[in-house]
């Protein structure tokens, strides 16, 4: 199939055309879809390199209000590399989506630089656990108006220890969010934040 078929719209098919991606992959092909057409909480399956970054950012990018510059989406990651990565993926899939803006948030940099971005208003945070926390107790990022929740390799997170910061960040985010849990594996630790944060998760391999 092609993006297209998936349901996205012009501009992101465009800026996918531009990148070189000419078909979906496997988890592209499943969670696009499903995402786009329903609400329910997700649980993939998914190792790196499978093309997990676009399979949750497109279907959030299709959804999301560009009229709206509160933070519509927060994608935790387990690394400030994966972090980066995600946000100059998703700036590269948005180029030709207006008013966009998205800001990547991890330890190890200057915060008044990333508080100050998070100010100007973006619709989508990729952060690394212990900052987003970081941030939301200074006040600076604020999740009240959240509509996606991304935990990406949420194994990977729990081996590092995040477990207190994955629980704070979620109980900020309004019970009415779509969450979509990425995991290579699924250990008893990430089946735990499935049952206890997910509504009647849908699952999907790739
Ligand atoms: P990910 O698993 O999201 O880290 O993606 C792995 C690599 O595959 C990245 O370099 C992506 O840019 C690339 N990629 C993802 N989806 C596609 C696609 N549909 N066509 C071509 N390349 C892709």
């Amino acid at each position: 199939s092609t993006f297209k078929e998936l349901g996205l719209k012009p501009e992101i098919v465009k800026a996918l055309t531009d990148l070189g991606y000419e078909n979906p992959t496997e988890i592209q092909e499943k969670a696009v879809p499903q995402v786009i057409a329903s609400d329910q909480d997700l649980k993939a399956f998914a190792q790196t390199g499978t093309g997990k970054t676009a399979a949750f950012s497109l279907p959030i990018l299709q959804k999301i209000d560009l009229n709206n510059n509160q933070v519509q989406a927060i994608i935790l990651s387990p690394t400030r590399e994966l972090a980066i990565q995600i946000a100059r993926n998703i700036e590269e899939f948005s180029t030709h989506l207006k008013g966009f803006g998205v800001a990547a948030v991890y330890g190890g940099a200057d915060i008044s630089q990333q508080m100050r971005k998070l100010r100007k208003g973006v619709q989508i945070v990729v952060g690394t656990p212990g900052r987003t926390v970081d941030l939301i107790k200074r006040k600076s990022l604020r999740l009240d108006s959240v509509k996606w929740l991304v935990l990406d390799e949420a194994d990977e997170m729990l081996n590092m220890g995040f477990k207190d910061e994955l629980d704070q960040v979620l109980e900020v985010t309004p019970d009415s969010k779509q969450t979509l849990l990425f995991s290579a594996t699924f250990p008893r630790e990430v089946d735990r934040i499935a049952r206890n944060y997910m509504n009647d998760p849908t699952q999907i391999d790739a």
